[in-house]
């Protein structure tokens, strides 16, 4: 079927997943407050506002730093909801944990829009490579209407449940995902501390029990890895302040029913320390660094 895009959020994942919505033949209609952001984009319609970009459109996708953020967008003072088409289809790619997924869903009903919370995993890497999977939670049928044009950005489409669900999936592989890199970059300091190569400690982790993604795939230790966050200087990739977001939406889940989350406070508060060090712009696998005990730039 006919589907005009609008995409809302040109930064590190945004930028990527509308590229790849453009290499499928579509011409999203594309904003973000940064200017520089949206006329970078080549093959897009690029818009001066929110609303201007929802115009016509018929699915509407954000991709935002955080929940306050994609509120204020969506149902703030010059929010979008009332420009939006009945009917058409909003769907949130911004982590923003289920509370602000269940108010977006309850206002986009009211309006007679159809609303998916549909967090994403994979990183700027996955988002490059359009292998991205979506988590997401509203309306079973909903989620497969909008699948085709999710699979022009991603491998997968994973239907978790009501609204919020999407959201809560997310939470929880992002807690393993804090976890996993503080423990590999905790290790990798531990083993090249006592002299060995970070590359051959790789090596063997990776085919051993150690393994993971933050391992295998988004390696913390510069020079063992090309093309992610700790070749470049940690820039780009998955900001600290980012991760810290996470693991404080996923502490604020677990208090709400009582659930013990031991290693997501801990890791919530050493993220939270980096920021506090400057370095919360740089992409997590900062924490490397930060344990190795020098500076940055
Ligand atoms: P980012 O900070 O790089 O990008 C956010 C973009 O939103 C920026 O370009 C910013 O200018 C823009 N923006 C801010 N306020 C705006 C507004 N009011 N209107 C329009 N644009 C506005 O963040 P990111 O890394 O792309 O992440 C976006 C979301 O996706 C976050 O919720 C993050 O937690 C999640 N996420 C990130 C990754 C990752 O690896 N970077 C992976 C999965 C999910």
């Amino acid at each position: 079927p006919n589907s005009n895009v609008a995409f809302i959020g040109l930064g590190q994942m945004g930028t990527r997943m509308v590229n790849n919505l453009i290499k499928h033949g579509k011409q999203p209609r594309v904003y973000d407050v940064v200017p520089s952001a949206v006329s970078s984009i080549k093959g897009a319609i690029p818009c001066s506002s929110a609303e201007e970009a929802v115009d016509g459109a018929n699915i509407i996708i954000t991709m935002l730093p955080n929940g306050q953020i994609v509120k204020d967008t969506v149902i703030g003072q010059k929010g979008i909801l009332k420009k939006i088409g009945k009917n058409s289809l909003l769907l949130d790619s911004s982590t923003t944990g289920p509370q602000v997924a269940r108010e977006l869903y309850q206002a986009a009903k009211e309006s007679s829009v159809r609303f998916l919370d549909a967090p994403v995993s994979g990183g700027v890497v996955g988002a490059q490579a359009g292998t991205l999977c979506f988590m997401v939670g509203g309306d079973e049928g909903d989620c497969k209407e909008v699948e085709p044009v999710l699979l022009h950005m991603g491998a997968k489409v994973l239907f978790c449940g009501d609204s919020g669900a999407g959201q809560i999936t997310k939470l929880c592989n992002n807690l393993i995902l804090g976890v996993t890199m503080i423990g590999t970059a905790e290790a990798m300091n531990l083993g090249v501390k006592l002299g060995l190569d970070p590359k051959l400690l790789s090596d063997v982790v990776n085919i051993s029990t150690g393994r993971s993604w933050s391992s295998d795939t988004y390696n913390p230790v510069p020079g063992v890895m090309e093309n992610v966050p700790s070749a470049k200087n940690y820039d780009g990739g998955f900001s600290v302040e980012l991760i810290a977001k996470d693991l404080g939406l996923a502490g604020d889940a677990a208090l709400s029913i009582s659930a013990p989350v031991p290693l997501a406070a801990m890791s919530h508060q050493l993220f939270r320390t980096m920021i506090t060090y400057g370095l919360g712009k740089k992409d997590f696998s900062v924490i490397y660094k930060f344990l190795e005990g020098k500076a940055v730039d």
